[in-house]
């Protein structure tokens, strides 16, 4: 492959191009990381940046559904925008929840979208690694907006947030008075907080939910990098495409703020620090995973069972041994 090519072509916004990378980068042959290496490091000359959007919600809250009125709303604005998943169960089902071909029908068939699927990968590292990389291509590519979509598992969340500028939770109209069971480690990384499927029935249970939420975001430790007023909550209707105006502006006059404020940069560093270091520890963990460490790993873990040596000896005995 020649990637001086491929480089040239994301730099014009080929779309095909940008998939074809996508795919490279997705690849664990040696060759092929290599290659995914030297393109990487190529666009990253390009300086383009793109406003990441974090996104996450329980199935069935309306993901999809939001993203599609939300990204074609972009569109009509003159917006390219792109939709990349983070999926931690494809790697159990065999099969990407959020590569299913029907999600995202109107928006799939614009020129100005792209949407990938989340890779299938055997664990969430890996799967949060070829993501990375996705959206540093589609940065490159020059779209104006990057979707990072997760189902709201816990881990996952913490994964898309440190790729993302901002982070949106989308949750459904609650039944009762109580909230719903979202974790406050969720909670403290959204940055806005829409309730969804405002629309008919559900309307007034969502105007509820919408208030007790924006009482328990009141009661989060004020962020001092944000504006008066974020995080908040707000009640939208994918399916009728309500409120998307306004989030849209609620957004960019957060991320406005941020750049001005030097936040901005000072967020993107940290995580390329976090990736650096979840890089490093990868490849640790992966020296682990080879046949002769684990050998000794069972080797040294009867010894420890035993008695026969103490478990820090024992660690730094394997340590060593791979060093070597
Ligand atoms: P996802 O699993 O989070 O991607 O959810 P989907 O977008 O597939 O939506 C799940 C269901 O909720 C579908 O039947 C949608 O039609 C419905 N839905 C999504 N958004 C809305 C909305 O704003 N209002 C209503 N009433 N239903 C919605």
């Amino acid at each position: 492959m020649d990637i001086a090519e491929l480089s040239d072509s994301i730099l014009k916004a080929d779309r095909r191009a940008l998939a074809r990378a996508i795919t490279l980068v997705e690849s664990a042959r040696a060759d092929h990381r290599q290659q995914a290496d030297a393109l990487l490091s190529s666009l990253a000359r390009s300086g383009r940046q793109s406003l990441r959007i974090g996104l996450s919600g329980t199935p069935g809250v309306g993901k999809s559904t939001f993203i599609e009125s939300f990204g074609m709303m972009l569109i009509g604005q003159g917006l390219r925008v792109a939709v990349l998943a983070v999926d931690p169960s494809s790697a159990r089902s065999g099969g990407s929840i959020l590569g299913d071909k029907t999600r995202m029908e109107r928006l799939s068939r614009e020129r100005s979208a792209f949407i990938r699927p989340s890779p299938s990968q055997t664990h969430l590292g890996g799967v949060a690694r070829r993501t990375r990389d996705a959206v540093a291509l589609c940065e490159a590519a020059g779209f104006d907006v990057v979707l990072i979509e997760t189902v709201g598992v816990g881990q996952s969340e913490t994964v898309v947030s440190e790729l993302s500028d901002l982070f949106l939770l989308l949750l459904a109209p609650a039944g009762g008075d109580e909230l719903q069971g979202v974790k406050r480690g969720i909670m403290e990384m959204a940055d806005i907080i829409l309730v969804n499927k405002a629309d008919g029935d559900l309307k007034p249970a969502a105007t509820r939910t919408c208030a007790d939420y924006a009482g328990a975001l009141r009661l989060l430790r004020k962020r001092p990098q944000d504006p008066e007023g974020f995080p908040k909550a707000l009640t939208v209707s994918a399916l009728q495409e309500a409120g998307l105006v306004q989030v849209w502006a609620e957004i960019t006059a957060l991320a406005e703020w941020r750049r001005g404020s030097c936040h901005w940069e000072r967020n993107r560093a940290s995580q390329a620090q976090y990736w650096f270091a979840e890089e490093v520890r990868q490849a640790l963990l992966a020296r682990l995973d080879t046949p002769w460490a684990k050998a000794r790993m069972a080797e040294l873990s009867s010894a420890v069972a035993e008695g026969r040596v103490p478990p820090q000896v024992a660690a730094r005995d394997l340590l060593a041994g791979l060093g070597q």
